[in-house]
């Protein structure tokens, strides 16, 4: 992901590597280093909507990409949240051949949203100043029912209620994540089945959920492990799964590990407590440094990259908002599985990491 090999991701790393003066000399830097794009920003004091869009890249089509409605630390902070996250957008959206380029929004959460209708209308209108050049989705913090508020005043949004569950994306990415679970089952222990296969999912929110859901069906066995004491106990209860407090979850003896929650969650320390031969989960940006990406493949540890195995509900977004057939976007999904196959047998073959050669295939599609 955007991480350069040497570690630098921060603004501030940036900024400071070039002695950069100002915060805006870092955020040309890092802009530069990501290849943007353009970021906008909008403050509207009336309903204390502080929001950021980043338009990545467009060569492929409009930017396409969540709306996340999240309490940063410091603007920076937002800044890069929103930056990597549109710039993978893009290879997310390049890697499964889409007409769309990569965008993101970011609205840094205030103490309190008075009346959260004038707040999304406002945002809607910040969009609709774009000219359709980014459009907007559903992401955390935010609902189907904002992107209804949204679509009241804007065209350019998808995964609004109008079509039910179709348009909800967690299912989607939910079954991409399976699939790519399915694709490396295969590769890495040789079996067709799901059937006995441990899994241990990190995270029983919007996509874990559905995850466990689809994995209980085809006869895996979980181990789940939540932050949020009240969905882990309702999830491993519907699933009839074992539980594990949050730290423990490296360590569980599993086959695969699904990260579902956070990012930067793949690091020295907890690859190294890993037992599993698989990694393939929907969280953005799962490692917290490039090179991390050597150590699992020097481990033997198979790692389906973020951005192939959790495209499935960006794929619905882009149907939805260009009404296209949604049995194509069905078949996209699951062909997740062969590009994942593909893409595993030439990490072999060539002896480089997985991440590596998906980044150089998404990279070539931006050219
Ligand atoms: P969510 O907020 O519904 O769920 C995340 C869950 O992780 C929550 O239940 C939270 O309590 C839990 N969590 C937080 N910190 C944790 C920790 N340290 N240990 C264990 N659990 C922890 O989010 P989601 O929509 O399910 O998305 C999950 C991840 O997948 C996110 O990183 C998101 O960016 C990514 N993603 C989601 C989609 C989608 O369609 N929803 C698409 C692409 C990528």
């Amino acid at each position: 992901m955007p991480i350069d090999k040497k570690g630098f991701s921060m603004i501030h790393d940036v900024s400071k590597k070039h002695k950069s003066h100002t915060a805006l000399d870092g955020l040309f830097r890092y802009a530069e280093f990501l290849n943007f794009g353009e970021i906008h920003i909008k403050f509207d004091p009336k309903t204390n909507l502080r929001a950021i869009v980043a338009i990545h890249n467009l060569k492929r089509g409009p930017g396409i990409g969540g709306c996340r409605l999240v309490h940063y630390k410091s603007t920076d902070k937002a800044l890069e949240d929103v930056m990597r996250l549109a710039y993978m957008m893009s290879f997310k959206a390049a890697m499964n051949n889409l007409a769309h380029g990569g965008a993101k929004a970011v609205l840094i959460a205030p103490r309190e949203i008075k009346d959260r209708e004038a707040y999304f209308h406002s945002f809607a209108d910040f969009v609709n100043d774009l000219n359709g050049r980014y459009v907007t989705a559903v992401d955390s913090g935010t609902s189907m029912d904002d992107m209804d508020i949204v679509a009241e005043r804007c065209k350019y949004v998808t995964t609004t209620s109008a079509l039910g569950d179709l348009g909800n994306p967690s299912i989607h990415t939910a079954t991409g994540v399976r699939r790519s679970i399915e694709a490396a089952v295969k590769f890495k222990l040789g079996r067709d089945s799901l059937e006995g296969i441990r899994v241990a999912i990190q995270g029983t929110g919007h996509v874990g959920y559905f995850l466990a859901r689809e994995l209980t069906d085809l006869g895996a066995k979980l181990i789940l492990t939540d932050v949020n004491k009240r969905s882990l106990s309702q999830c491993a209860e519907e699933f009839n799964a074992e539980t594990c407090l949050p730290e423990q979850i490296y360590s569980r003896d599993a086959d695969v590990f699904a990260p579902c929650a956070l990012g930067s969650v793949l690091n020295s320390e907890t690859i190294n407590e890993l037992k599993v031969s698989i990694i393939a989960g929907s969280a953005n940006n799962q490692l917290a440094h490039h090179n991390h990406a050597d150590l699992l493949h020097e481990r033997g540890i198979l790692y389906a990259p973020d951005f192939v195995t959790n495209a499935g509900g960006l794929i619905y977004a882009a149907a939805m908002y260009d009404h296209d057939d949604f049995h194509k976007a069905k078949l996209q999904v699951s062909d997740i599985y062969d590009n994942l196959l593909d893409l595993f047998a030439r990490s072999k073959k060539e002896n480089r990491s997985t991440i590596e050669i998906a980044e150089s295939i998404a990279a070539e599609r931006l050219k």
